[in-house]
C-alpha cells in the first residue's frame, strides 16, 4: 500500500483533486499498486480551523506519506489577513519542511488543443517540454539582502549564491527525468556575466559525464527565452536555477495556452514528492462543478513516473486525458473562441477519464 496524503485546500482545490484521487485509485489497480490516501487541511481551510495554514500534524503526515497531492490554497476570504499568515505560507512551509528543492514543470501541447495557443499551431506542435527549476537557492534566499541608505541614496540588494552540492543534485534530477524522456538537457544560464553561471557550466558538466546516454547543450538564458517562441519543439529537458527557471517556466507553460491544463511536481531528496496543478484556487468558478480536473489529473501521471517509477501508469493517464480530448470534451476554459461545443462539468471530466482508463 503506498500512502499517499490528499490536500485539497480552497477554492476548486477540493473539487480538482477528488477527480485526481479517483484516477490515481483507478490507474493504481491497473497497474496492481495498492493506495491509502488520507486527507488534511491546507490554506485557507486549515486557518479556519486552526487558526494557522499548516499544522505540524499535517506535516508530519506528509513525512509518513510517499507523495502529497495538493490542489490549490487562497482565496479573497483570506486576502486581508498579514502575509506571513496567509494561506500561501502552508504551502511554501511543506515544500520548506520536505526538502523539496526541484520543481518540475512539463509544457505539452495536446493535438486537440494547439488551437489555444497564441503561437501558430504549426510552431506549437510537437511541443512535449519539461523545465527542471532549482527552487530553494539563488538569488531569492542569498544573503545579504535588504536595503539600506548608503550616501544618501536608498539602495537594495540581493545576492545570487550556490553552492556545488545545491547544482549537483538539481542536475541529477534533470537528466534523470531526460533519461525517461527524449534523452537531451539544456542547461539555461548567463556565464557571460554570472560567476555562478560559470559554476553551474562545470558542475553540470561533471554530472553528464555519468549519462553519456544524455546529450547535453548549454544555452544562454536570453537566447533560450527567444527560441521557446521561435522553436519551443526543439526543448526536452531544460534545467536552470530559481530566478531564470521562474520566468521561463511561466513562459514555457503558456505557450499550451491554458491553464487548467498545467501539472507540476516537487522533489527532493527524502523520497516524499509533492503533486500540484499550476493553477490557483479560482475563486470565480469555486464551487460550480466549473472547473477543469485535467491539471491535477496529470499532476497524478507525474506521481506514478517520479514518485513510483511507473511511466506505464503515467503513460496511461496522459493516453487518457489525450483520448477524451481528441473525442472533444471540453470544460468551460479550454473551449475556443468561436468553438460551438457543449461544455462538461469537472465531474464529467473525471468520469470521462475514467471510463478512456478502462475503469
Ligand atoms: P487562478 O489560477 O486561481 O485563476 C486564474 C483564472 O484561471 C481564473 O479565471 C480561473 O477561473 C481560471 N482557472 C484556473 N484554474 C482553472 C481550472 N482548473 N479550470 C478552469 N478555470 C481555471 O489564479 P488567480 O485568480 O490569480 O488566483 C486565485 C487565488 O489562487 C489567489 O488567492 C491566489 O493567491 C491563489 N493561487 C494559488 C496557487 C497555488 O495554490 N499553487 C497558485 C496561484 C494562485
Amino acid at each position: 500500500m503506498e500512502r499517499v496524503l490528499v490536500l485539497p485546500g480552497d477554492g476548486i482545490g477540493p473539487e480538482v483533486t477528488q477527480q485526481a484521487v479517483r484516477v490515481l485509485e483507478a490507474a493504481g489497480k491497473r497497474a496492481g499498486i495498492g493506495f491509502e490516501c488520507s486527507e488534511a487541511l491546507i490554506g485557507g481551510a486549515s486557518i479556519d480551523a486552526h487558526g494557522i495554514p499548516l499544522t505540524d500534524d499535517v506535516v508530519e503526515a506528509a513525512r509518513t506519506s510517499r507523495a502529497v497531492l495538493l490542489g490549490a490554497v487562497g482565496g479573497p476570504k483570506w486576502d486581508a489577513m498579514p502575509v506571513d499568515t496567509r494561506p500561501e505560507k502552508g504551502l511554501l512551509r511543506i515544500r520548506k519542511e520536505l526538502g523539496l528543492y526541484a520543481n518540475l514543470r512539463p509544457a505539452a501541447v495536446f493535438p486537440a488543443l494547439a488551437q489555444a495557443s497564441t503561437l501558430r499551431p504549426e510552431v506549437v506542435d510537437g511541443i512535449d517540454l519539461l523545465v527542471v527549476r532549482e527552487l530553494t537557492g539563488g538569488i531569492y534566499f542569498g544573503e545579504p539582502r535588504g536595503r539600506a541608505i548608503v550616501d544618501g541614496r536608498r539602495e537594495a540588494r540581493n545576492t545570487m549564491v550556490y553552492d556545488e552540492v545545491e547544482i549537483e543534485r538539481i542536475s541529477r534530477v534533470a537528466f534523470d527525468s531526460a533519461r525517461r524522456r527524449r534523452r537531451h538537457v539544456t542547461h539555461v544560464h548567463k556565464a557571460n556575466v554570472l560567476d555562478v553561471s560559470q559554476l553551474w557550466i562545470e558542475v553540470v558538466d561533471e554530472v553528464a559525464k555519468g549519462y553519456d546516454d544524455v546529450e547535453l547543450q548549454h544555452q544562454l538564458v536570453d537566447s533560450c527565452a527567444m527560441l521557446l517562441l521561435s522553436d519551443p519543439a526543439r526543448f526536452d529537458v531544460i534545467v536552470t536555477g530559481n530566478l531564470f527557471g521562474d520566468i521561463l517556466s511561466d513562459e514555457a507553460a503558456m505557450l499550451t495556452g491554458s491553464l487548467g491544463m498545467l501539472p507540476s511536481a516537487s522533489l527532493g531528496d527524502g523520497g516524499i514528492g509533492l503533486y500540484e496543478p499550476v493553477h490557483g484556487s479560482a475563486p470565480d468558478i469555486a464551487g460550480q462543478d466549473l472547473a477543469n480536473p485535467l491539471a491535477a489529473i496529470l499532476s497524478v501521471a507525474m506521481l506514478f513516473e517520479h514518485t513510483l517509477d511507473r511511466p506505464d501508469a503515467a503513460a496511461e493517464v496522459r493516453d487518457a486525458v489525450t483520448a477524451v480530448l481528441a473525442a472533444g470534451h471540453r470544460t468551460g476554459d479550454i473551449i475556443l473562441e468561436g468553438e460551438k461545443r457543449e461544455t462538461i462539468g469537472c465531474v464529467a471530466m473525471g468520469d470521462c477519464v475514467l471510463e478512456k482508463l478502462g475503469a
